[in-house]
Parts: structure tokens; C-alpha cells; sequence
């Protein structure tokens, strides 16, 4: 009981999901990876160094700022931006691989990516996953102390000029329930064009 719809007709979703840093973007997509095995997550390739415990090839691509700037300079990027200092940008090839399989993709990106997809991919379903609220933001942002407070400052400037492009997203999934917040992203994902 597939409605017809752009993906049913033939070309398969891309959705771009981005967020504000603290939204709980990692908790939500690793739910999802459980829930949707049939869709293809983007691997970034980022000059940020790697966190504690993220894996090179799984979490990120991590490469120095030289080998970033080469591929932009060969067009293997599908979009690319700079985030609080450091470059992050997803890798063409593979995202086209998926969607001429038959598989619905999903990029995982902040806000300057996601404009350049809906220029250069048009079709591409934009959702932007929301906090429920300002002040658990930054609770989420505070507590993680995974950041010196000067990127902290940045990320937080960064996510107030997130939250007001929301309106330029297609959707908007509230995550203060994780299950919940991952049925609505399945639903969307996965789910036939809906105009
Ligand atoms: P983090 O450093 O916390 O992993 O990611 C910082 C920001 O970069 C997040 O908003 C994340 O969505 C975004 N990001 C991750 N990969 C990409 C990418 O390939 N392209 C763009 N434009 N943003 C990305």
C-alpha cells in the first residue's frame, strides 16, 4: 500500500537530517541504523580530530585539511562546509551508489550542507530534528564537556542560527522522546513523496 510518489516512481529518497549540536542527533540516528537497515547513512569525511572512541571509516573519514581540500578540488563532494573551525563535507560517490541501488540515504549535516543539497538536489526531503526546548540545549551542550568553552560559545552561536532556519526545512521532528522522534524520521525516510 504504497502511495505513488516521487520515490515510488522511481528515484529513491535522499533526506538530509540536521539539528543543532546537544539535540541528541547521535542517540536519534543510532536508533535509526536499528530500525531502517535498508538505508544507506553517509560517512563524512571531517579534518576534526576524532573524539573518544569514533571509529576512522565508521563515525567519520578523518583526514587532514590538505587531503579535504583535494577532494573538494576533484568534485568528490557532494556538499561540504565549515563548522566551529574545522571542515566536514560528504562524499558523493557512495551516496550516489545507494540511491541508483534502490536505497533510501540519509545525511547526517548542519545547515550551509543542507542548503547546498536543496539547490543541487532539489528532490531531497530536508528535516531539521528539534530540541524541545532552548534551555535543554544547552544542558545537553554543557553537559557533554567534551569541548573547551570557546568552541562551546561557537557551537551554541551556531545552533541559535540553526534552530531559526527551520523554517527552510520541509520537517521538523521534536526530539524529546528518542523512540518517538525516531517513528516520525522512519516515517519520513522511508515513507512515499508527499509534495
Ligand atoms: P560533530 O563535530 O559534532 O561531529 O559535527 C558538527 C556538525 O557537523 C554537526 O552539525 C554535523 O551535523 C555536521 N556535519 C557532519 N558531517 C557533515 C558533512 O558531511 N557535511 C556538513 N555540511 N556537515 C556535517
Amino acid at each position: 500500500g504504497v502511495r505513488p510518489g516521487r520515490a515510488a516512481a522511481g528515484t529513491p529518497r535522499l533526506t538530509v537530517v540536521s539539528g543543532p549540536s546537544g539535540v541528541g542527533k547521535s542517540s536519534v540516528l543510532a536508533e535509526l541504523r536499528e530500525r531502517a537497515p535498508e538505508v544507506y547513512f553517509s560517512v563524512s569525511v571531517t579534518t576534526r580530530p576524532p573524539r573518544a572512541g569514533e571509529v576512522d571509516g565508521v563515525d567519520y573519514h578523518f583526514v587532514d585539511r590538505a587531503e579535504f581540500e583535494r577532494m573538494v578540488a576533484d568534485g568528490e563532494m557532494l556538499e561540504y562546509a565549515q563548522y566551529a573551525g574545522n571542515y566536514y563535507g560528504t562524499p558523493r560517490a557512495p551516496v550516489e551508489r545507494a540511491l541508483a541501488s534502490g536505497r533510501p540515504a540519509v545525511l547526517e549535516i548542519e545547515l550551509q550542507g543542507a542548503r547546498q543539497v536543496r539547490r543541487s538536489m532539489p528532490e531531497a526531503r530536508l528535516v531539521m530534528l528539534l530540541p524541545p526546548s532552548w534551555d535543554d540545549l544547552v544542558g545537553r551542550l554543557t553537559g557533554r564537556r567534551t569541548e573547551d568553552p570557546e568552541v562551546l560559545r561557537q557551537r551554541l552561536d551556531t545552533a541559535q542560527a540553526e534552530l531559526a532556519a527551520s523554517s527552510e526545512f520541509d520537517a521538523t521532528v521534536v526530539n524529546a522522546d528518542v523512540r518517538e522522534a525516531v517513528d516520525e524520521l522512519v516515517r519520513l525516510i522511508t515513507g512515499p513523496a508527499s509534495g
